[in-house]
């Protein structure tokens, strides 16, 4: 799925950012901590009120208390006065009983918000005031007559009724006072407490907003940071694999130019190792009878030890005809030509991948390291398994050309062209080293006969009946050639004539006791003339040599065939 092809990321919410989220958590804290002020700034605004009430409810008490204590002490200076007629007393009454005013009309303003106190000012006032009147007459009395006057009632329990009930109205309202006092403190601390309650939580919730945010920026961050390393690793690993492929190719092309399997064995090891470096490997090919594999070539420090010689059912890539074992498995199942794990190195592994072009099955490459490969190893080591499988079918493709061009495709012996090729290359060879060279010129006898007797099938199997007994009596270097239907050559190196004679006489006995058989039918006998021509008695160039062979085998005909005859014209009897 591409970029475009991927749904566009829901957008957002406005609240979802983390400053919107945090300003707003703090609006809400300042507005709650700005009524919390509000409402302790009022209650503490009570609480002064309060305080005020309290103390002015004191001041009352004090100022009815002082009318009481001013009238005892006028009243005590006007009875001294009246008794003793001292002068002092005299002026002590006359300084205190003017303050009486003063003092009711304070108490008077005090209580002058309480209609029921102002009653009770009112009321001692007047009893007072009437009470100073009466020692005031006492005393002017005794300045005029100078003797004792008649001294008034000096009781006051009227004056102290009335003081008592305005104390007892004030203590009242003190106990109302206190009780409000009382509340509006406990409101102080409710809300204090709410305020630093509320505080103490919206500071915990937004420690945990700043916390998970912060994780989560951390979060992005690693990601981030993983990213970028994915991407440069990611780089380097497409630098590598654009270099290895760069090897893989000419790798390739090296291997397309080899010519031969040697060139191939040895050129392997060290492409393969460029190609891999940590990675050693084994080469083994397949034989011609495909039942064994041989190692060819190996390279590389081994962390498996292996077998040089195994059968193809002995290992899991070449039953499956694919790599083994498989990427991410260590394979349940071990080739029985690697002996893995290898305890002296538990970290090794290995990596089968067969060699196979064509349907053919060529060989397997066991790659193997001291580590697990990895996926890009894994990779090149199929593709230059791949490349390698095809430049050896490539190899034995133009190996089996050779051969058809060499080769009679009835028989397997060597062609007409390969004889005149061959014997021109050997006759320089035999003539620089001065050794003998002999040359063979064979001929079914009656082959004509034989076919339309027994028919042209008959005739090809005897010709590749022949040909066996011409593979059998002849040495691996001597060169056995069809040199055209029912007629064959011979080169024999290093033989001189006796040596050639004998050599011939054993194909013409080899041929009479051949068993000629064909569909299950045992066909009649054959026989066959040869002809011998000796390098460099009979000739010192090939199409000399060719010549007087063949002069020889027809002597050979004329003289009655199945028998040898040399250029000298002598007829072989043993
Ligand atoms: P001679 O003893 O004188 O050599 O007689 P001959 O019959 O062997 O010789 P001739 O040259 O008369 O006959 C050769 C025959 O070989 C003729 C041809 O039909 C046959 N012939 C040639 N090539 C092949 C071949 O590839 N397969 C078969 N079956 N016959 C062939
Ligand atoms: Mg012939
Ligand atoms: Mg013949």
């Amino acid at each position: 799925m591409t970029a475009e092809d991927s749904p566009p990321a829901p957008a957002r919410p406005w609240f979802a950012s983390f400053t919107v989220r945090l300003s707003f958590l703090f609006g809400i804290l300042i507005a709650i901590l700005a009524l919390i002020g509000v409402r302790v700034w009022q209650t503490s605004d009570h609480f002064v009120v309060d305080n005020d009430w309290v103390e002015h409810t004191l001041k009352v008490e004090n100022q009815a208390q002082m009318v009481l204590a001013r009238l005892g002490s006028s009243q005590a200076a006007a009875v001294a006065y009246a008794v003793s007629g001292a002068p002092a007393r005299l002026i002590e009454f006359n300084q205190e009983a003017p303050k009486l005013d003063e003092d009711l009309r304070v108490l008077a303003n005090l209580v002058a918000d309480n209609p029921e106190q102002g009653v009770h000012a009112h009321q001692l006032a007047a009893l007072v005031l009437a009470r100073r009147d009466l020692l005031a007459n006492a005393v002017a009395l005794r300045q005029q007559s100078h003797a004792l006057p008649p001294l008034p009632e000096i009781g006051t329990d009227d004056i102290r009724a009335v003081v008592a009930a305005t104390l007892a109205a004030e203590d009242k309202l003190l106990v109302l006072r206190h009780a409000e006092a009382a509340h509006t403190i406990s409101l102080t601390r409710s809300l204090t407490t709410a305020a630093v309650l509320t505080s103490a939580i919206f500071l915990a919730f937004t420690f945990w907003l700043t916390r998970r945010n912060y994780a989560y920026q951390k979060r992005n961050q690693q990601k981030l940071t993983d990213s970028h390393r994915q991407a440069h690793d990611a780089l380097l690993e497409t630098r590598r694999l654009s270099d290895s492929m760069q090897r893989l190719a000419q790798f390739g092309e090296l291997l397309q130019s080899c010519r031969t399997m040697d060139e191939v064995r040895d050129g392997v090891p060290i492409a393969l190792g460029g190609l891999l470096p940590e990675v050693a490997g084994r080469l083994a090919l397949l034989n011609a009878s495909q039942n064994l594999l041989a190692i060819g070539a190996h390279w590389g420090q081994h962390g498996i030890i292996a077998e040089s010689v195994f059968a193809p059912e002995d290992c899991w890539a070449l039953r499956r005809g694919q790599t083994y074992p498989l990427a991410g498995a260590d394979g349940a199942f071990v080739c029985k030509h690697v002996h893995w794990p290898n305890p002296d190195m538990p970290d090794a592994r290995y990596l089968c991948v067969p060699l196979a072009a064509q349907g053919e099955m060529i060989g397997v490459v066991t790659f193997d390291a001291v580590r697990p490969l990895d996926a890009t190893e894994r990779r090149l080591a199929t593709a230059a398994s791949e490349q390698l499988a095809l430049a050896l079918a490539n190899l034995r493709l133009q190996d089996t050309l050779r051969t058809q061009s060499i080769r009679d495709p009835l028989t397997g012996l060597f062609n007409r062209r390969y004889l005149e090729v061959s014997l021109e290359r050997e006759l320089v060879r035999a003539g620089r080293r001065s050794l003998p060279l002999a040359v063979l010129m064979l001929d079914l006898d009656h082959f004509k006969r034989f076919n339309d007797t027994y028919g042209h099938d008959a005739g090809d199997a005897l010709l590749v009946q022949f040909a066996e007994v011409l593979k059998r009596c002849t040495r691996s270097e001597d060169i056995a050639c069809r040199y055209g239907g029912e007629e064959f050559t011979v080169i024999l190196l290093e033989s001189d004539v006796e040596t050639a004679c004998k050599r011939a006489e054993q194909i013409r006995a080899a041929t009479a006791e051949m068993a000629v058989e064909h569909r299950k039918q045992k066909l009649g006998r054959v026989s066959v003339s040869i002809g011998v021509a000796m390098f460099p008695a009979d000739g010192q160039v090939s199409a000399d040599l060719q010549r007087r062979a063949d002069s020889a085998l027809y002597q050979a005909k004329k003289t009655g065939r199945d028998r040898v005859v040399t250029a000298d014209a002598t007829v072989i009897d043993y």
